[in-house]
């Protein structure tokens, strides 16, 4: 019998986190059991970094970016010795089982706690990458794109204004995700991304033929998991001839109020992950698929995502629509 759920986020924050977390709160005194917020991910397990969380502590947070209990990551919890001091405070706290928000990593710290010390642990997927299996989506995602299209937009105003090429790089890690979504609604002109190959004296070309025929301005934009901005603009400069500028988005993509969507899949995923925990079961995410909430065990959850079959379809959407 389950009394008293542990929550935490880790890794990198993710807007959205804050919803996940007032859902668990909530759930938990739908099932009047006790919450314990742990600050800082599983650092603060390790030292001890603990908050009682009631209904009202979790009240008008749910529009707001970041997470109420702070976010980290550490180094130390890869260590058994870190895991055996992560134990103690649990047992000590009295916490039956833990909701662990985050990224695959968080997942596979989650793993370790649930096999190799048999906490019961689901996690919530939230990461502004995109980029774990058993969920079509993970929190976050939605409100860094659109974050990353407002500003995309705005370049574009200018761009269009004068001349020129405009390289904007945007979040996401190993993935393409963000920058393939914002290309698409942003009418990009070419996006890179890492898991597809490009060829830059190819685009050039395209650039070449579309000033030939009076264009005037091209947005390209470049996932920081394929190349960094600033040498694609410079190779641009080099081949066109062509004046271009750069724009770095950096973290303003992971800030900022969640969208709807993205309250409302937290929200669902946080009824889920403490429903499953209250039903015995652990060592699961939840996650969605085809918009229904389903469960993922945690090893198949951290594999890595194969977006290729996306990646093809919307980078063919896009240039047939350029
Ligand atoms: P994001 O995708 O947003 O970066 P993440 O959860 O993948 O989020 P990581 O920094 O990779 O972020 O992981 C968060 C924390 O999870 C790490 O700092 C570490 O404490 C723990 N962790 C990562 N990998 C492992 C592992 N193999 N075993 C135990 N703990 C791990």
């Amino acid at each position: 019998m389950i009394k008293r759920i542990g929550v935490l986020t880790s890794g990198g924050d993710a807007p959205g986190m804050n919803a996940a977390i007032r859902s668990v709160v909530r759930t938990c005194l739908h099932h009047q059991l006790e919450t314990i917020g742990i600050r800082r991910g599983y650092a603060g397990l390790i030292n001890d970094e603990t908050v009682s969380l009631s209904g009202r502590s979790v009240s008008g947070i749910i529009n707001r970016g970041g997470t109420i209990l702070e976010t980290a990551r550490c180094d130390e919890f890869l260590t058994e010795e870190g895991q055996r001091k992560a134990k103690d405070a649990i047992r000590y706290h009295k916490i039956d089982a833990l909701v662990i928000i985050g990224g695959d990593g968080t997942y596979r710290g989650a793993i370790q706690l649930w096999e190799r010390w048999g906490v019961p642990c689901v996690c919530i997927p939230a990461t502004i990458d995109n980029d774990l299996n058993g969920t079509d989506i993970t929190i976050g995602a939605d409100t860094a794109i659109n974050t990353a299209l407002e500003a995309t937009d705005k370049i574009r105003d200018t761009a269009t204004s004068m001349e020129r090429v405009f390289v904007v790089e945007v979040m996401g890690r190993k993935s393409g995700y963000i920058a393939m979504q914002v290309a698409l609604a942003g009418g990009a002109e070419e996006v890179l991304v890492p898991e597809r190959e490009y060829d830059l004296e190819d685009m050039c070309h395209d650039i070449c033929e579309g000033a030939s025929r009076g264009k005037r301005s091209w947005i390209i934009i470049v996932a920081e998991g394929a190349a960094k901005a600033v040498d694609i603009a410079d190779k641009i400069t080099e081949i066109t001839g062509l004046d271009t500028r750069v724009a770095v988005l950096g973290h303003i993509q992971r800030g900022g109020s969640p969208t709807a969507y993205d309250r409302i899949l937290a929200t669902r995923l946080g009824v889920e992950a403490v429903e499953l925990l209250v039903n015995g079961d652990s060592g699961k995410a939840v996650g969605i698929r085809d918009g229904w909430v389903v469960s993922t065990d945690l090893h198949v959850a951290v594999k890595k995502k194969d977006q290729t079959r996306d990646v093809d379809y919307f980078y063919k959407l896009m240039k047939d629509v350029t």
